[in-house]
């Protein structure tokens, strides 16, 4: 039970020591701080997986959508093109948006679809006990492989980037101030925002020793080139012992999608009618 604004009176059952309270105070911070800069709360939608982090959307008071597993982003696609004026956010598992959701993950980017999307990244399922997700180590033991994955990981910062992703970040549970301002700004950005949470599993994947020892913060970093962005977001492959860069890797304005797609004509339903005007005649 809590009385902080945003939080929901549901029961929390997140381990103790998991990332995800981090992820959900940081986008808390962020919400109340954009409430107060003029965006009211009613206007920011939360969409979310099938997953641990999918509890955010019981957790928070806010509007909400659970989509099925891996489909965050078809679902805060087609709301954000009937109600432009919201804020989406979607909150996703890595293995929600690296496994099963992974084909939306890079049309997202490819589109510039105005949505932020937050990954919860533990390298594992949780939910599930403990099972390899593309994220996790060569060699990774859980309930699925108990003798060691045979697979390396993916790395889905340069994967974003190849696709046409103009926000891509990298954030750590355990740097709570530098989280909070990558999700501002990733919230703030106009077009596909990226971030890539690296979040403690505390019961199945608790890697914080060497998370705490590896993570930096490039120096003087100019996130408009993407040659050096790339070149950040492949200096740790999910797999080896880093360094792993944190931050606002690329950044880049671009047209996002509805626009272009009000632009090029298909707004329009089979005889001409508004897509807007179908839609509020269906609700
Ligand atoms: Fe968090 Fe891991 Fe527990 Fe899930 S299993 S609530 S991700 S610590």
């Amino acid at each position: 039970m809590s009385g902080e604004r945003l939080i929901s009176q549901a029961k929390n059952t997140w381990c103790p020591g998991c990332g995800n309270f981090a992820i959900q105070h940081a986008i808390r911070q962020v919400l109340l701080e954009l409430e107060a800069e003029g965006h009211p709360l009613h206007q920011f939608a939360l969409i979310t997986g099938i997953g641990c982090h999918a509890k955010m959307a019981d957790y928070f008071s806010l509007n909400s959508i659970y989509a099925i597993h891996g489909r965050t982003l078809p679902v805060a696609t087609g709301l954000k093109l009937a109600r432009p004026e919201l804020k989406v956010i979607c909150c996703a598992g890595d293995g929600d948006a690296y496994a099963e959701g992974l084909d939306h993950l890079i049309f997202a980017a490819k589109r510039n679809v105005d949505v932020t999307m937050i990954v919860h990244n533990n390298r594992v399922y949780g939910l599930t006990t403990g099972q390899y997700t593309p994220t996790s180590p060569l060699g990774f033991r859980g309930r699925s492989t108990p003798a060691g994955t045979s697979e390396r990981p993916f790395n889905p910062l340069s994967l974003v980037i190849a696709s046409g992703g103009g926000f891509v970040a990298r954030g750590y549970t355990r740097r709570l101030p530098q989280l909070k301002s990558i999700l501002k700004e990733a919230l703030q950005y106009r077009g596909f925002s990226f971030v890539d949470v690296l979040q403690i599993c505390a019961t199945f994947f608790d890697v914080h020793e060497a998370y705490d020892r590896l993570v930096y913060e490039p120096e003087s970093h100019d996130p408009s080139s993407r040659p050096r962005a790339m070149s950040l977001a492949e200096e740790w492959d999910y797999n080896s012992e880093g360094p792993i860069p944190l931050g606002i890797l690329y950044r880049k304005e671009m047209p996002v999608f509805g626009e272009r797609f009000v632009a090029m004509g298909s707004d329009t339903g089979p005889r001409g009618e508004s897509i807007q005007a179908l839609l509020r005649e269906r609700r």
